[in-house]
């Protein structure tokens, strides 16, 4: 079934074929997965992970009822937000976060999922609204991978606490490549209730992408990253 240029042209769905049918699965497996995991999929927000898409996408996916975006690239994401004001979308910044790009990526993320830092944490801070943060959770033993390991998150979080404009949602982490993603979730289960015994209110948990969000519904995730599985593959990185 070939769609020409017209079909193309006559809306921002048609642009984009397959997206609505792809989120609906995603969705559909999401209400299976809480569902097995004896949750309400009203608990758990999916943000559609845009980098790499154009603005055309996010526009499409606003009409088809998303409210939360994620971006991981800052010179990316700046531009789309200033293209899609109109929208009332809650942009997630999902990538990790240069020190002297922080302040301004504060300036338009709602939530910011990859907070590993205190000089990152000072910087956000130093903004005039508050901000969301997740604290990112490293489950390999390479630095490059960003986040903290577990054992330093209680050092972390309380540094979060006491930094004003900063509000502490939770942990965040990315399974490790190829590895036993159920498991990898286990952990930050347990890093999540860590987190809680120093930020008692910090009870939410940022896992599960389009590869493994199921084992994340399982593993109490509250916030799922999801990309590719709705958007269909991302353009060349160019
Ligand atoms: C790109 C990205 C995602 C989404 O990945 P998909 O595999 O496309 O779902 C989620 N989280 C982070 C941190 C990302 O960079």
């Amino acid at each position: 079934m070939m769609r020409g240029p017209a079909a193309a042209a006559s809306g921002a769905g048609a642009s984009f074929p397959g997206l609505a049918e792809r989120l609906s699965l995603v969705e559909s497996e999401i209400q299976e997965a809480a569902r097995e995991a004896g949750r309400h999929a009203e608990d758990i927000t999916t943000i559609v992970v845009t980098k790499f898409q154009p603005p055309g996408m996010v526009r499409a996916l606003a009409q088809l009822g998303i409210t939360n975006m994620g971006e991981s690239r800052h010179q990316e994401a700046l531009g789309k937000v200033a293209q899609l004001s109109d929208l009332g979308i809650t942009w997630h910044f999902v990538g990790q976060v240069q020190g002297k790009k922080a302040r301004q990526i504060a300036s338009y993320a709602r939530v910011i999922h990859s907070v590993d830092r205190v000089s990152v944490l000072d910087a956000i801070g130093s903004t005039e609204r508050s901000t969301s943060v997740f604290l990112q959770l490293n489950l390999t033993d390479d630095p490059a991978r960003g986040g903290v390991q577990f054992e330093d998150l209680p050092a972390l979080a309380e540094y979060a606490l006491s930094t004003p404009g900063i509000d502490v949602r939770g942990v965040m982490a990315v399974a490790p490549l190829g590895g036993d993603a159920r498991g990898a979730f286990a952990q930050v289960a347990q890093a999540s209730k860590r987190l809680q015994s120093v930020a008692p209110e910090a009870t939410e948990i940022s896992a599960g992408m389009s590869g493994d969000f199921r084992e994340a519904i399982l593993e109490g995730a509250t916030h799922l990253r999801i990309g590719t599985a709705i958007t269909g593959n991302r353009p060349s990185a160019g």
